[in-house]
């Protein structure tokens, strides 16, 4: 049958903003590799009414697997699912977001089917009907070209890389209840812990603000604060892993190899030298803003805006500025 198949998210019965970006990148390799987009979401009953407005990226078929013991994330229950539907559909591609949930749902679904997987991709090209994934390898430092030598291509893609798009049409929403064993693995989930205040989680954020060392002490952190007031409600709190491992920042902010990696528009970082580890964690930003006392600080390297300066004076009046044009829109 062919198409492609995207895997959509959900948390608490709502559809995570990342899969709006793995419909719209399916919805675009079906004009090169032919098909139609569907789209395939796992959750607790309830979930259609909200999945349904995926059809507004392009998708023609939505089907939700929705039932009670489903509501929770479940790798184990979650990834046969997956794997029965891309074999019944006889897909060409599978899309999948490279969150947390993502990362570890495709190595698994791939290996059930016995098919190779392209994990974290930043691009994604289809010519002459061959599909191109592009990836970051080396901590960022490069970039690999794959192709896949065997059916159906399984694709994770880099939350924030991918632009979404919305087009005509509308799709058909599908509720089924998959045999399912809700206790698959020996899996519970026992508690979810989010990020505090209705927060942004750093890793889905449109705009990121990031501390390191030169914040001197978790106190300082107030400066940040305002500035991502300032911003706006789509802007989430980083850390470099220096400031983490002081304890001044809780892990789940950490940027970098062994923290969380991020791509978003913009990105701000706020006394953070610049080491390989953590650029690894945010390279891939689209704009990159330093503020660092140091001008040879490495990350002036991979900045497109620069400001050489004491952080304690710097950041106040980028707020204060932000705030201005803000007012004035
Ligand atoms: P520093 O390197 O100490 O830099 C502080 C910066 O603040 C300096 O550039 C200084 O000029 C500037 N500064 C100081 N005062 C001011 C001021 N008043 N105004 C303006 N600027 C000021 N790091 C990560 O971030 N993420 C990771 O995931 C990660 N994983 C790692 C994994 C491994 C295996 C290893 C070995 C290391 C890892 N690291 C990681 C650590 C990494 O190597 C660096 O040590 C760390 O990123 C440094 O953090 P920093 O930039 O905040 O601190």
């Amino acid at each position: 049958m062919g198409g492609i198949l995207a895997i959509a998210e959900q948390r608490d019965g709502k559809i995570r903003g990342v899969s709006r970006e793995v419909v719209t990148a399916a919805v675009s390799l079906t004009g090169e590799l032919g098909g139609d987009a569907h789209v395939l979401v796992i959750g607790g009953e309830g979930l259609s009414g909200s999945a349904g407005d995926l059809g507004r990226f392009g998708a023609t078929r939505i089907r939700v697997a929705e039932q009670a013991s489903l509501e929770d994330f479940n790798p184990h229950a979650y990834a046969p699912i997956i794997a029965e539907e891309v074999k019944s559909g006889g897909y060409d591609v599978v899309l999948f977001g490279a969150t947390a949930q993502g990362k570890d749902l495709a190595p698994r679904v791939a290996a059930l089917i016995d098919v190779p997987l392209a994990a974290d991709v930043t691009g994604l090209e289809a010519t002459g009907g061959e599909l191109v994934a592009t990836r970051p390898v080396y901590s960022g430092k490069a970039f690999a070209k794959v192709t896949f030598d065997a059916a159906p291509a399984m694709v994770s893609i880099r939350p924030n890389v991918f632009q979404t798009a919305e087009s005509e049409g509308s799709a058909d929403v599908e509720a089924f209840a998959p045999e399912v064993d809700a206790g698959a693995g020996g899996y519970r989930l026992v508690e979810f812990q989010g990020v505090g205040g209705g927060a942004k989680d750093v890793a889905e954020a449109g705009t990121v603000v990031s501390g390191g060392r030169g914040m001197k002490g978790p106190e300082n952190w107030g400066l940040l604060e305002d500035l991502r007031e300032a911003l706006g409600t789509d802007t989430a709190l980083g850390a470099s892993r220096a400031a983490v491992d002081a304890g001044w920042r809780p892990h789940g902010e950490q940027v970098g190899q062994t923290g969380k990696t991020v791509a978003p528009k913009l990105y701000f970082a706020v006394g953070i030298s610049g080491a390989i580890q953590h650029l690894a964690g945010m390279r891939t930003s689209g704009t990159i803003v330093a503020v660092n006392k140091d001008p040879d600080a490495p990350i002036f390297a991979s900045a497109d805006y620069g400001i050489v300066g004491d952080l304690f004076e710097v950041v106040p009046k980028l707020t204060e500025e932000i705030r201005a044009l803000k007012a004035g829109d």
